[in-house]
């Protein structure tokens, strides 16, 4: 199957290249020309399979033309290591737990996948080395190192703001050492963002090196999040009634949700969806005006969420056509600034025994607030708690308990290498890389 850009100047390119290019030629994003619904009798057998089953139907929907079926299912196989329960916290609000993978968030299941067909497309080509580079605020480095750590023919840098991710997160990249190297900037998150776009658009660092992007802007990288939606409904169906399904995402870059979208043009029955922010709201305020006005992040407590841009819109204003009548149809919206995320926070886990993280607060006050009568919702809980210990322990007022998983990094040594901000020193850094 072909995929073509949103901008829809560029060329269409074969599942390889999107994958290797990340972002098309013309700044778009890859889209595939098709989505194929999955048969009825799909949907009946669902409840019986297993997470790793239900998931290689899903990606063969999407890549069987591309990639033999074993290969799939080996592919797929080998990145569900993990499950991901479904919690009742209070009639009819659920918690989708998408956080018990390696780094103990969602974003391990794309980069993993990601990962692994990256690597099969290396040795099945015969291809140069791959060098994978990632911005990242916390949490899409911890992921995609963890996802890419040991994979042959990939190298990946990580650029991070120095001094502007927290202890927890910063262990996660900085201590894997292999193919994994952490480059501390001198700036913050947009500085590093910066110094990747400009990496891309460097004629010279193109000639010598294979550059690739591991955000979710990658098709590999964002579709895999569609697995997931499917194993909530397979639970929730369970105990319910299988109409008036609501879903809630909390958002940033709006990959997750994006997946979630996929998942219902596969025949999905979702009701509908609702994506919930924090206080950097570009998308809620889409939905109400239906003007899409991005403007630089604000910090907050949900900090994987402060995003001022998110990348994927073009995905989701292509995918509805444009209408923004067809968009708020299907698709509700939902903010939350910190005082809000810690009333939730705290009233939950007082009341229902719970504890959040503060990017799930968003999530489940989103649907306390806007279920409505007859439907039932389940938001997605995108990391551990523990994640965000001080942020938690600060709103709680007592301690929480750290999984050994997250323990271990902590123990773990730290290596990195100082960058400054300038592109003459990441372009230099670059070029002494190894090209095969
Ligand atoms: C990345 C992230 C999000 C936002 O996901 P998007 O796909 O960017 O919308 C939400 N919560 C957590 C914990 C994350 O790491």
């Amino acid at each position: 199957m072909n995929y073509y850009s949103t901008n829809k100047t560029a060329p269409v390119a074969s599942l390889q290249e999107a994958v290797v290019r990340g972002l098309a030629p013309d700044r778009g994003l890859y889209m595939p020309e098709r989505i194929n619904p999955l048969p009825a009798s799909f949907f009946e057998e669902l409840p019986g399979l297993s997470f790793r089953e239900m998931s290689f139907r899903v990606a063969a929907a999407f890549f069987g033309e591309d990639l033999p079926s074993d290969t799939i299912r080996e592919l797929v196989y080998d990145t569900l290591n993990f499950e991901t329960p479904l919690v009742r916290i209070d009639e009819p609000i659920y918690s989708l737990e998408l956080f018990h993978g390696p780094t103990l968030a969602f974003k391990d299941v794309g980069a993993r996948f990601m990962a692994r067909l990256l690597a099969y497309f290396i040795r099945r080509q015969g291809q140069e080395l791959v060098h994978v580079l990632v911005a990242t605020s916390g949490d899409t480095g911890s992921a995609v190192a963890n996802g890419f750590l040991g994979v042959e023919g990939i190298q990946v840098h990580v650029l991070y703001p120095k001094g502007l991710v927290s202890e927890i997160q910063e262990k996660q990249f900085t201590t894997l050492g292999q193919n994994i190297t952490a480059l501390e900037v001198e700036g913050n998150f947009d500085d590093c963002q910066r110094l990747v776009k400009q990496a891309f658009m460097d004629t010279e660092l193109n000639e010598r090196l294979n550059l690739t992007s591991a955000n979710s802007i990658n098709v590999a990288r964002f579709l895999p999040q569609a697995f997931y939606y499917f194993n909530a409904y397979a639970q929730w169906k369970q105990h319910n009634d299988p109409s008036g399904l609501v879903i809630c995402v909390p958002s940033g870059n709006f990959g997750n949700i994006t997946a979630g979208f996929f998942a219902r043009r596969l025949g999905l029955p979702v009701k509908r969806f609702i994506a919930s922010n924090n206080s950097n709201d570009v998308f809620f305020e889409y939905l109400h005006s239906g003007v899409y006005r991005p403007r630089p992040s604000v910090a907050t407590l949900a900090n994987a969420m402060d995003v001022g841009d998110p990348s994927n819109f073009a995905r989701i204003l292509d995918l509805y056509g444009h209408s923004h009548q067809a968009i708020t149809a299907d698709i509700a919206g939902a903010r939350y600034d910190d005082q809000q995320i810690r009333e939730t926070l705290y009233r939950v886990y007082q009341e229902k025994k719970y504890l959040l993280d503060p990017h799930g607060a968003c999530g489940y006050r989103a649907l306390e607030e806007g279920l409505r009568k007859g439907e039932s919702g389940i938001f997605l809980e995108t990391a551990h708690p523990a994640k965000f210990k001080d942020t938690v322990e600060s709103i709680l007022g007592e301690s929480i308990v750290v999984p050994a998983r997250l323990q271990a990094f902590m123990q773990a040594r730290k290596q990195s290498i100082s960058l400054s901000a300038g592109f003459d020193d990441f372009k230099a850094y670059l070029m002494q890389q190894k090209k095969s």
